[in-house]
């Protein structure tokens, strides 16, 4: 008999919450703190979504998704978190860039960014202070038209190189390109400016641990491998959702799937207005990823001077098209040394990633998506062996992941890696005005991806069904009174 992950759930929530990434997570720990009764679905066997980790024989664990946040993770942590999770964020501070272009390593912050701009790239110390400043001061209420080649046109017109070395390793973080709004680049360029680049010491294994640890304290009813398969609304509200054959009444859900899943499938256009689902399709989905995940045998070591964070390329020139192109030019490396995990198996792992176009994966027959795997191993491992000398003899594990892959782990369709563009956003805002008590926290707009946006992006809409919640008639809501 399959077992019955909902065996112990209630039949009625005040908030159903639907998808465990990092939004879905924080939302349902942010809710059940303050007293309502969550339940927490996820269709995978494990919570995470792509924050999510693989073990492979050996004691080679991989990360998927930890290769880099802003510092403002530590304070989200602290507060919708625990001191534990937040003292676990440490710096990165070996970033490198290796291109036909120039070769650098950066603790990627303002301060060193403004060095490396004035002093190997001679740009007038006047254009940097204005870039950062425009930068840092953008935010939702700024112009919309203005792109982001136009902003770099206005501080550093004809300044390919320097275009590249601000741009590549935002649109390597969230696919954005030099068409998409300026204060998409200007509000993650400047979160990671502000102190540099951080991770998780202890792994992706270690901080869903942790969470999973924090929402049963805080009280989350949680269901693993509970595929949601419908959210049912009528007069306009939210009413219950539909899961294992089970008809789950609540006043609130907080979807964290995919957001044109959300209103389009668990939904259903019908019950939008007409404009609303017209805008609802034409948002563009984000592009995916490729990945090669590589173990070097147990007593094999990585020279730390390699580097945490590698973004390197053979490209003449910095095009996003190239960036996402199948005939792969530009990789980006994370190297994972024993101080990842150190209270793990000391281990030495190297993660390469590509953006990638989910059509050149998804219409291959079975054998041809295998052959492109492999060529993409070979190529990677070709590649590698510049950084990684006699990279081949010193493997232990190696294997390779496609947008299929994360489509089918997470049912982002088309297996996109960072949710929505731009006008993803104003999307996602709009569903509670279009349906009451239905809310979406999951990324979307490029500034609501990645693992702090999907975090933030989780607690803000959890004060949203807060403030409906409790302006509820008392007799409706269970809002515990502290
Ligand atoms: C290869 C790769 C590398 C990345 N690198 C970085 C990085 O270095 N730094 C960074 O900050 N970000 C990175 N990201 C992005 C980051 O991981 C994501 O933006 C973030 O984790 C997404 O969180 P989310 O809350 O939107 O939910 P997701 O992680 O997208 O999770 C959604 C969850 O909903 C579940 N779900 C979907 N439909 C249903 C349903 N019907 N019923 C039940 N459950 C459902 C899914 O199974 C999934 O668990 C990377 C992503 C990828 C793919």
């Amino acid at each position: 008999m399959p077992k019955d992950f909902l065996k112990h759930a209630k039949d009625e929530y005040d908030v159903v919450v639907i998808g465990s990434g990092l939004g879905g997570l924080t939302a349902a720990n942010m809710l059940a703190r303050s007293g309502y009764r969550v339940l927490l679905l996820e269709q995978h066997y494990k919570l995470g979504g792509m924050a999510t980790w693989f073990k492979r024989p050996g004691g080679h664990i991989f990360d998927i998704s930890l290769h880099g946040f802003p510092y403002g993770m530590l304070k989200s942590c602290r507060r919708y978190w625990t001191q534990e999770i937040a003292d676990s964020i440490v710096q990165l501070k070996n970033i490198r860039f290796d291109n036909p272009m120039f070769s650098l390593t950066t603790t990627f912050n303002r301060h060193d960014f403004t060095k490396l701009l004035t002093d190997k790239f001679n740009v007038a110390a006047e254009a940097v202070e204005g870039f950062f400043d425009k930068a840092r001061k953008m935010d939702f209420q700024d112009d919309q038209q203005l792109t982001t080649r136009q902003l770099f046109d206005e501080f550093f017109p004809g300044r390919e190189d320097v275009i590249r070395l601000l741009m590549e390793p935002i649109t390597y973080a969230n696919g954005s390109t030099l068409e998409d709004p300026a204060i998409s680049y200007g509000i993650v360029f400047s979160n990671f400016m502000s102190k540099g680049v951080f991770t998780f010491q202890g792994g992706t294994d270690r901080l869903i641990q942790l969470m999973e640890a924090e929402i049963n304290r805080s009280g989350v009813d949680v269901g693993i491998r509970c595929d949601v398969k419908k959210i049912n609304c009528d007069g306009g509200r939210v009413r219950s959702v539909e899961v294992g054959g089970r008809k789950i009444k609540t006043r609130a859900v907080v979807s964290n799937a995919n957001l044109k899943h959300t209103i389009l499938n668990l939904v259903g256009e019908e019950y939008f207005d007409r404009q609303f689902v017209e805008e609802a399709r034409a948002v563009r989905l984000n592009n995916s990823s490729t990945q090669v995940y590589m173990a070097l045998k147990p007593d094999e070591r990585i020279e730390e001077s390699t580097g945490d964070l590698l973004f390197s390329s053979t490209a003449p020139t910095f095009r996003t098209e190239s960036l996402l192109s199948r005939d792969i030019t530009s990789r980006t490396y994370s190297f994972y040394y024993p101080r990842t995990r150190p209270a793990g198996r000391p281990r030495s792992l190297i993660v390469s990633s590509t953006n990638a176009n989910y059509a050149d994966w998804a219409s291959l027959s079975e054998r041809e998506y295998e052959a492109s795997k492999q060529d993409l191993i070979e190529t990677t491992l070709d590649a590698l062996d510049k950084y990684v000398p006699n990279v081949r003899a010193r493997i232990d594990h190696i294997e390779a992941s496609t947008p299929r892959t994360f489509e089918h782990y997470t049912q982002h369709v088309a297996g996109a890696s960072f949710g929505t563009k731009f006008e993803g956003l104003q999307v996602s805002f709009d569903i509670p005005k279009q349906i009451e008590g239905l809310y979406h926290a999951g990324s979307v707009g490029i500034i609501m991806s990645g693992w702090l946006g999907a975090m933030n992006y989780g607690r803000m809409v959890a004060s949203d069904v807060d403030n409906l919640l409790a302006a509820a008639p008392a007799h409706a809501t269970t809002k515990a009174v502290t």
